[in-house]
């Protein structure tokens, strides 16, 4: 093993077990996983492979749950998240350190991570106490209507890799305010930061079975009776499109309440208009954030022809700046990819576009192993038929196309099935606001290179998604709405 002391004491002090009606326990059939480090292609540990029943015991254990984090005064459930909250802060060295060996991410972002994924514990400690109601007098005064906000019941989550803790924040935080009880599927590369939450949430004082962690190598064997069984009345998911649509079909058969947060393929448009300066330091952030691998990572680069020469130099030079290596080192802003089929993506996406016609300004060679590197790269002339203008890329590269007008870059935006969010640079007011508005995406970056947030509604259209994650309207998913009809005579 080429880990350090540092490394070793988090990783022997790691949770590696199932978390079931608050228990770690083995899987039934004792089988294991391997979870490998991105960096060196190294096994870092292993942990416990659920079955079928294994998912069945989680789904027994958060329905007895049910009961009682639905009675908790919500002032209870919201001081859990507090005290969550304030443990994550404590654990963010360790917490970061361990994301980061089985994610890759650079520590530094690793850390901020581990904050964003706070935060939305302190929302939603912030909106549990807050769920409302109404009472209303019917419009012929013979009848009064009471309603009542009441939490959905059990959920079921699935959650990907690229941010292994905030994708699961997101949708624990709101259940625990709510009041639901939840069962948590982490992605296979990174279970072990979703295992280490678990043990936060317990040490707030979460009531056993509120929470359930299992990981599985064979998801579908595992959450589609899950899904399917009934008793759980919510489904939460955040991955990919084609997944996706799989878990909405096995919702549809007991009509389970369904958050889809889904892939993107987002644009990043520069008018000629805008601060070039301030475009490049956006373009950093919405390419360059977690090694490209977001949902949110611009995806294509539309720029008008009048700075684009400025705008491909300048962020050329400051991506080609950047120092790519294992995470966990000093100084080190790319990380790896996750694994070799994320490298063989990017490979392929980049070779297509060169294929077809596009030029590389920076870059476009992935870097000889041990480890799932792939440096940082502009490619620019890129065909609009290229794949890299149709698929997620998930990595570090930046496909940039000359556009002619704002319609252009406004038709070329929307020309996808994805819609989950468009970055914008403009100082054109009029402009800004008018291709806001035309823009098909639940969310938009008007010159910035950063969406998420948790006081705000995350989320997209089209094939990006269903739901809002986060904000206001953050709780509503995980709340049933019921109507007393009092009769009134007077
Ligand atoms: P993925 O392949 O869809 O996997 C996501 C999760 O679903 C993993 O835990 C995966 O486990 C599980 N899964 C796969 N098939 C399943 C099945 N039949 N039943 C139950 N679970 C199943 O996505 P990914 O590659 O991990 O993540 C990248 C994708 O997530 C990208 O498309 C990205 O845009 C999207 N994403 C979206 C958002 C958002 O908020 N919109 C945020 C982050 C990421 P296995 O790997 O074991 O199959």
């Amino acid at each position: 093993m080429t880990t350090n002391a540092d490394e070793r004491r988090v990783l022997d002090a790691a949770r590696t077990e199932l978390f079931i009606g608050g228990q770690w326990r083995a899987g039934e059939s004792g089988a294991t996983a391997k979870v490998e480090d991105p960096a060196t292609g190294e096994v870092l540990t292993e942990v416990a492979d659920a079955t079928p029943a294994d998912g069945m015991a989680a789904l027994d254990a958060a329905t007895a749950a049910q009961p009682t984090i639905a009675a908790m005064p919500p002032r209870q459930r919201s001081e859990i998240l507090y005290r969550a909250y304030t443990l994550l802060h404590e654990r963010t060295d360790d917490l970061a350190l361990l994301m980061t060996l089985e994610m890759g991410k650079p520590l530094a972002e690793a850390k901020g991570e581990v904050g964003y994924a706070a935060e939305f514990l302190r929302w939603f400690a912030e909106e549990a106490v807050r769920i409302d109601g109404g009472y209303q007098i019917a419009p012929n005064g013979q009848t009064r209507f009471l309603t009542l906000r009441q939490p959905v019941g059990v959920c079921v989550f699935v959650t990907p890799w690229n941010f292994p803790l905030a994708m699961g924040t997101r949708k624990i935080a709101p259940a625990v305010a709510a009041g639901c009880a939840s069962i948590i599927k982490p992605a296979p590369q990174t279970p072990l930061t979703m295992l280490a939450f678990a043990q936060v949430l317990a040490d707030a004082g979460l009531p056993d079975g509120a929470l359930n962690v299992i990981n599985a190598t064979d998801a579908g064997a595992v959450m589609e009776p899950i899904i399917r069984d009934g008793r759980a009345r919510k489904i939460s998911f955040t991955g990919s499109t084609p997944v996706g649509k799989k878990l909405l079909e096995q919702a549809a058969d007991k009509v389970l309440r369904s958050s889809l947060e889904l892939g993107g393929n987002a644009s990043f448009i520069v008018l000629d208009d805008a601060d070039v300066d301030s475009a490049v330091e956006g373009a950093m952030i919405a390419k360059m954030r977690n090694m490209g691998e977001a949902c949110t990572a611009a995806n294509r680069f539309y720029v008008q022809s009048g700075v684009v020469e400025e705008f491909t130099a300048k962020l050329a030079e400051r991506m080609g700046a950047l120092t790519v290596g294992r995470g966990t080192e000093d100084g080190v802003n790319v990380g790896p990819l996750i694994d070799g089929k994320g490298l063989e993506k990017v490979t392929d996406l980049v070779a297509d576009a060169v294929a077809n016609g596009a030029s590389v300004a920076l870059g476009g060679e992935a870097v000889d192993g041990p480890g799932y590197f792939y440096p940082p790269t502009v490619l620019t002339g890129v065909p609009a038929g290229s794949r890299l203008n149709h698929e997620e890329i998930f990595g570090p590269v930046a496909p940039i196309t000359v556009v002619e007008s704002e319609q252009e870059a406004l038709d070329a935006a929307n020309s996808t099935e994805f819609g989950l969010v468009n970055y914008v640079y403009t100082q054109d007011l009029d402009r800004a606001l008018r291709i806001s508005e035309n823009l098909d995406s639940g969310m938009i970056g008007l010159n910035t290179g950063l969406v998420s947030n948790p006081a705000a509604p995350f989320g997209g259209v089209k094939e990006s998604g269903l739901g809002r994650e986060g904000g206001m309207v953050g709780i509503e998913e995980f709340l049933e709405t019921k109507y007393v009809a009092i009769g009134f005579s007077g």
